[in-house]
């Protein structure tokens, strides 16, 4: 499946947690009395705890199957199928630390998460503009695009612009060199010209991430599975709210190692 779907049910939510990115710190997880306790069921190997609510974020652990679980609260994810179903409810169970609900199992409902439970880990800074409103894909103004740092011809909306910034200034710390990128927001005419020449490499106009200005195609190593750039934004760019999406994954539908997509932090 593809995280655009996922990505287009859960802006909403984002969208609020973001407004604080400016601020963006850790902030403790609920009070124990409001936490539920869930068991995990998983069928035969241990369930995968990750740094964010989908598959597209680092493995961080794991846990034993039949492990007792504190739920502090849940959001919504990749969906994923397992033995409870098929769902895109994700617990989280500590600080940067989710599994898939449909591998637990709880009687008590643990309340949904709050935007300072789910915000991005880092703080990544003021972006260049407010206007965070929603335009059509492929339709959106000068006005509510930022200007990426070492690329200042690519643009994204303001929040995600203002974290790739700062994820960009941490590849750059740990590299020697900034992110390089190929391909950023996207009007609807270059989403049709890029599809004309690209073919099944390229989303249908109007559908793409990259017509809603939340997604970057990156160069310079990143853009190859098994370097160790790669490497280095699947271990990261979850802190800054960049995910590499579970279809654009080397075991994923459609692989695609330079496509990274801002999942609101
Ligand atoms: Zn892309």
């Amino acid at each position: 499946m593809s995280l655009i779907t996922t990505f287009a049910t859960k802006r909403p939510v984002r969208l609020a947690v973001v407004t604080a990115l400016g601020v963006g710190v850790l902030v403790g997880g609920a009070a124990a009395a409001t936490a539920a306790v869930g068991h995990v069921r998983t069928q035969s190997t241990p369930l995968t705890v990750r740094s964010g609510p989908g598959t597209g974020f680092e493995a961080v652990g794991s846990v034993a199957k039949g492990a007792k679980l504190n739920i502090v609260c849940q959001t919504k994810g990749t969906r994923v199928s397992g033995p409870y179903g098929a769902t895109s409810v994700w617990n989280k169970i500590g600080e940067g630390r989710y599994v898939a609900d449909a591998f637990t199992s709880s009687n008590e409902k643990a309340p949904p998460c709050t935007a300072g439970q789910t915000r991005a880990v880092v703080s990544v800074g003021k972006a260049c503009s407010s206007n965070e409103r929603p335009y059509p894909n492929g339709r959106v103004p000068r006005s509510a695009l930022c200007s990426l740092r070492a690329e200042p011809g690519e643009s994204l909306r303001p929040r995600a612009a203002a974290s790739f910034n700062a994820l960009s200034a941490a590849f750059e710390k740990a590299n020697g060199r900034p992110l390089c990128v190929t391909d950023s927001y996207r009007s609807y005419d270059e989403q049709v010209a890029v599809k004309a020449s690209r073919g099944k490499w390229a989303a249908t106009p109007g559908r793409s991430e990259h017509g809603l200005g939340l997604a970057v195609d990156l160069c310079g190593g990143v853009d190859r599975f098994g370097t160790s750039a790669h490497h280095w934004m699947r271990a990261n760019a979850p802190r800054f709210g960049w995910v590499h999406p579970g279809w654009a994954q080397a075991t994923g539908s459609l692989p695609e190692p330079w496509h990274w997509e801002f999942s609101g932090g």
